[in-house]
């Protein structure tokens, strides 16, 4: 048994909490750092799917990225998703923890590893919070070895991701090098990522409109979804937090799927 406290200080290491955005609502969000946790379920989101693995397999602690709660509430009752969801983790004495915007953008968080998988190197911050830390920010941008046409750079982030298919914007036989990644829905990089010169902007889902934007700046934009942007690296946070805690039994939701799919995959 680990102590939730030394858990939550390792992940405000991995991915520290000072570096999530303002708005965000970040850290150990239900529990009492110290409880003694054993059983670990990392996961994108709190869903009832989510919950119902995580109460019947004993779990102790719950690593979400997306924050729950993450709106301030002003009861806990059974009527509404996020205070339902709440009250029956409570009643099971399960904790959550959840890192988002801080992992988003961590040295080795999703944004880094989107920009490792498809092999962008040098990758900076798109957008950087304070100028005396020029390596913190976020979203990520960096040079392909060598330009490949848009419709290759989206055949590898498909294989990257492991999905099905995904959209995309711009001219499909356009070479590409100079890239950007900004996982989950953040279309409003499309306009920092044209002015360091990326030709495109990768990011798990946006607008019409923000498509139509990319049109206009001559920009590709390659949508896998906002699920399939950040799902994958709740599993190697997993696979990190085991690592890190032997004696812990830690493992990725094996039940949460994206909402969204393809009609012809039913
Ligand atoms: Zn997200």
């Amino acid at each position: 048994m680990i102590p939730l406290r030394d858990i939550c200080e390792f992940l405000d290491t991995f991915a520290p909490l000072e570096t999530a955005e303002d708005w965000d609502n970040v850290g150990l969000l239900v529990g009492d750092p110290d409880r003694m946790v054993a059983r670990v379920m990392t996961c994108l989101t709190v869903t009832s799917d989510s919950v119902t693995e995580a109460v019947e397999d004993a779990v102790d602690l719950i690593v979400s990225h997306h924050p729950m709660p993450f709106h301030p509430l002003r009861r806990l009752t059974t009527e509404k998703t996020p205070s339902r969801l709440l009250l029956r983790l409570i009643r099971a004495d399960v904790a959550v923890y959840s890192p988002h915007t801080a992992f988003d953008s961590a040295a080795h968080g999703i944004n880094q590893q989107l920009a490792d998988g498809l092999g962008l190197t040098n990758a900076l911050p798109l957008v950087v919070q304070d100028p005396q830390r020029p390596e913190q920010g976020s979203g990520r941008y960096g040079l392909l070895q060598r330009p490949i046409k848009l419709a290759d750079l989206a055949q590898e982030l498909r294989r990257f991701l492991g999905i099905a298919g995904l959209h995309v914007v711009g001219d499909r036989n356009r070479d590409v090098r100079r890239i950007a990644v900004a996982c989950g829905a953040a279309g409003q990089f499309l306009e920092p990522a044209g002015q360091v010169g990326c030709d495109v902007l990768v990011t798990g889902e946006t607008t019409f409109h923000t498509c139509l934007e990319a049109e206009a700046l001559g920009m590709g934009l390659l949508l896998p979804g906002h699920y399939a942007s950040e799902r994958f690296a709740v599993e190697t946070l997993a696979e990190r937090l085991a690592d890190r805690f032997p004696k812990l039994v830690v493992w990725a939701s094996r039940q949460e799927k994206d909402p969204l799919f393809w009609a012809n995959e039913v």
